[in-house]
């Protein structure tokens, strides 16, 4: 299976290794498979007796034609082990009637990203190798909090690979920054930033662009390389839950071989429901994607208008992995319903005027498999509460906005309709245990850290296995640097390693 760009009507084609450790193809497209592989009946029956690595491995060697399954089912033993994920990775839990949750977080960092940082960086290790790369790969991340933590531990210790990740000193909350901070392995870096995140992305930014960095490092045998979302090798690890998640209701009994299920994704960057996308695409019976998104509702105006415009007030909400207002993944799915030039044609205008309107005909494709439903800050805090109240089911603030949408989609279904309906649970309640904690009960915890213990205490909960005892580990980096010196601090980790 090859590669192209979701911008290149000529489809010139890439290896999977190729776009692994590319990123974003040429032309700013982003990469997807030139064809759908296929996933049959008696495939998803034998994936039901298999652990989740081996699904993992089986899905991806559909992708990934030029690693060998072996490479693959090493990588993805390691990546889902029961170390990283105690107790199986992606478990699905029944909440109430036809609802269930796919917990995503029971990774190192408590949240969804684990499942592909996880894996990503063992394929781009292997995809040095496979495309005859001298050089190491030196990775740059901005972050306003989770991304970078994910980056970290996915990346530590990985061969021929190292990490550097910039916060702002201000701009992470204090859980944030001390999950960070105390990081552990001898390949990662962690630095600080005098400014606020648009600071330290900017800073990334003009790294990335700059041709004597890159010749300096060349020299040194470095090259830079991103974690982005957008990298192909982070997408389809995220197909595999679904299917998992198939397997799960079918093991359990509450579907029969061929029901068709829904889908409910709390959505940002649309990644993760694209990966659902995919999945149908392939052949697993799914219904409906529910694209659930918070004040920054820019997708649901988007899914029932046509019209997709970043022409509008930003919000900080308490689901803040949703505070986007460009969902770089879309384009991914305008490609596959569009093709190449309107795709190209879109971008553009998106570019230029933060707007584009899409076709009717596209409009109408798109409305057959995705809706969109938002919730508010209030609607979110209600969510959490009541579910807690009525199902004993404890989510996170993200979760907590896709179960409202679920909801509110299930209200447009009709009478004894009885299909199943999964929803992404994306963060562990721990992970944004303050504003869980406050809208539970009404009050604020007496501090950030403390919200952690007293958020268990009261709902009789575990804390999530990576964020116990975070205030007693051992503190690792404390450099706090200007925004004008990121380039040094680059430079000189380079020649360190
Ligand atoms: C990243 C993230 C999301 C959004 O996922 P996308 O793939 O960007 O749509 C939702 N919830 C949490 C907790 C996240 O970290």
């Amino acid at each position: 299976m090859l590669y192209q760009s979701t911008r290149d009507a000529s489809h010139k084609k890439y290896s999977a290794a190729e776009v692994i450790k590319m990123g974003l193809a040429p032309d700013g497209g982003l990469f997807i498979p030139d064809q759908m592989p296929t996933l049959t009946e008696d495939e998803i029956s034998a994936l039901c007796a298999d652990s989740y690595p081996v699904r993992a491995a089986k899905i991806l060697s559909k992708f990934l034609t030029d690693y060998t399954y072996d490479e693959l089912l090493e990588d993805c033993t390691k990546a889902y082990c029961e170390d990283s994920f105690p107790g199986g990775a992606a478990p699905l839990v029944h909440v109430k009637d036809n609802v269930y949750s796919l917990e995503l977080w029971h990774g190192p960092t408590a949240a969804f990203k684990d499942m592909a940082l996880q894996i990503m960086p063992r394929l781009l290790s292997r995809a040095l190798t496979k495309t005859g790369e001298q050089r190491d790969a030196l990775i740059l991340v901005a972050t306003s909090g989770d991304t970078g933590k994910a980056a970290l531990e996915g990346y530590k210790d990985i061969d021929r690979i190292s990490i550097m990740v910039f916060y702002p000193v201000d701009g992470v909350s204090r859980v944030q920054k001390l999950q960070m901070a105390t990081q552990t392995g001898s390949n990662v870096n962690v630095c600080a930033i005098r400014g606020n995140f648009d600071d330290a992305q900017t800073g990334v930014k003009n790294i990335f662009a700059d041709a004597d960095i890159a010749q300096t490092l060349d020299s040194e045998g470095v090259f830079l390389s991103s974690a982005n979302s957008i990298n192909w090798g982070r997408l389809a690890p995220q197909i595999v839950y679904y299917v998992s998640a198939y397997c799960d209701l079918l093991t359990r009994g509450d579907i029969k071989m061929g029901d068709k299920i829904d889908v409910c994704v709390p959505t940002g960057n649309f990644g993760n429901i694209l990966a659902a996308y995919i999945a149908k695409c392939m052949g697993l019976p799914l219904r409906k994607f529910v694209c659930a998104s918070n004040t920054n509702n820019i997708l649901t105006d988007f899914l029932s208008t046509g019209t997709y415009d970043r022409n509008r007030p930003f919000h900080l909400t308490m689901s803040p992995s949703m505070d986007i207002l460009i969902s770089s993944n879309l384009e991914r799915l305008l490609c596959f319903t569009a093709g190449e030039d309107k795709t190209a044609t879109y971008m553009e205008s998106l570019k230029r005027d933060g707007v584009y309107s899409v076709d009717a005909d596209v409009k109408a494709a798109i409305a057959q498999n995705f809706v969109g439903f938002y919730a508010d800050e209030a609607a979110t805090s209600k969510t959490i509460r009541d579910y807690f109240e009525d199902a004993n089911y404890l989510a996170d603030t993200h979760t907590a906005v896709a179960l409202s949408a679920a909801e509110q989609y299930l209200a447009t279904c009709k009478e004894g309709d009885n299909t199943k309906m999964v929803v992404a649970s994306t963060a562990s309640p721990y992970k944004f245990a303050s504003d869980v904690y406050t809208s539970l009960f009404g009050t604020s915890p007496s501090d950030p850290l403390a919200a952690l213990d007293e958020l268990s205490e009261k709902t009789s909960t575990e804390i999530a296995y990576p964020l116990r005892g975070l205030g007693e580990r051992k503190v690792n980096f404390t450099d706090v640097i200007d925004a004008a010196d990121m380039p040094a601090e680059v430079v000189k980790y380079a020649k360190k390693n």
